[in-house]
């Protein structure tokens, strides 16, 4: 969506608030010894005391065969993204996904990060941060007259030389008005290329990535990417509007 007025803009800033406030709660109770079900539960129920609705229970992404089944899309280690919560019990060491959207007076807002349980590995806890880095990287490139392409060369340089590697079929996307809108952001690209960004605008921001090599598939669940090699992967995303003299991260978690 393009914000196209000052009701609108404190609406999506209110959106994009209760979200950031949402997730935070959730991410810190993640820990070892709670099922990804609860999590879920926690999401939707945060979610809805502040009278708000989960965006993503019942929406059915391209491609899906149903709606997706529950609010937060959680996935686990080598789970990439859109993984099913259910009875799996986290334990120290694992990574987990949380991608979270909620709607709020009609607007959309979509925002994920992985959390480390417990101690991780060296290596784990330096895919979490280049992945989180290259988003930062990204919202600073978003500025209106920029095109698609500059945010995404701005997430593939970050990862050179990381050994780590961008999944180059999922990315970013419009939101606002629904959950996914164009123009699709792509994590790899060339500078100077693609749509436009334009004052006003509601962008999804997401780089994703694999230790390992860039391969997915999609498990027979019908939901979960999975890394082809089983490699661990990491996924940040924020909701942002784009404005004449600074981006605003509307998703913001309050101690980030
Ligand atoms: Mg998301
Ligand atoms: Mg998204």
């Amino acid at each position: 969506m393009i914000v196209r007025n000052a009701e609108q803009r404190r609406d999506v800033i209110e959106a994009g608030k209760r979200l950031g406030e949402v997730l935070e709660k959730v991410a810190k109770a993640t820990h070892a010894g709670v099922s990804t079900a609860s999590l879920d539960a926690l999401s939707e129920k945060l979610i809805r005391d502040g009278g708000d609705t989960p965006a993503f229970k019942g929406f059915k992404p391209d491609g899906a065969r149903s709606p997706y089944p529950a609010t937060c899309c959680i996935s686990v280690n080598e789970e990439v993204v859109h993984g099913l919560p259910g009875a799996r019990i986290l334990k120290e060491g694992d990574i987990v996904s949380l991608d979270l959207g909620l709607i709020h007076d009609g607007y959309v807002m979509d925002s994920a990060l992985t959390v480390p349980v417990g101690k991780i590995a060296k290596e784990v806890q330096e895919l979490l941060n280049v992945t989180q880095e290259s988003l930062e990287e990204a919202i600073a490139v978003a500025r209106p007259g920029a095109r698609v392409g500059d945010i995404s060369h701005a997430v593939e340089e970050t990862f050179k030389g990381s050994g780590f590697s961008i999944v180059k079929v999922l990315g970013g996307h419009g939101v606002g008005n629904s959950v996914h809108e164009e123009p699709f952001i792509p994590n790899v690209g060339h500078p100077g290329m693609g749509p436009e960004i334009v004052e006003g605008m509601v962008l999804a921001l997401e780089p994703i990535a694999n230790a390992g090599k860039a391969s997915v598939f999609v498990a027979p669940d019908g939901f979960t990417y999975k890394s082809k090699d089983g490699s661990m992967s990491a996924h940040f995303e924020h909701t942002i509007l784009v404005e004449k003299n600074k981006t605003i991260v509307l998703t913001r978690r309050p101690h980030e």
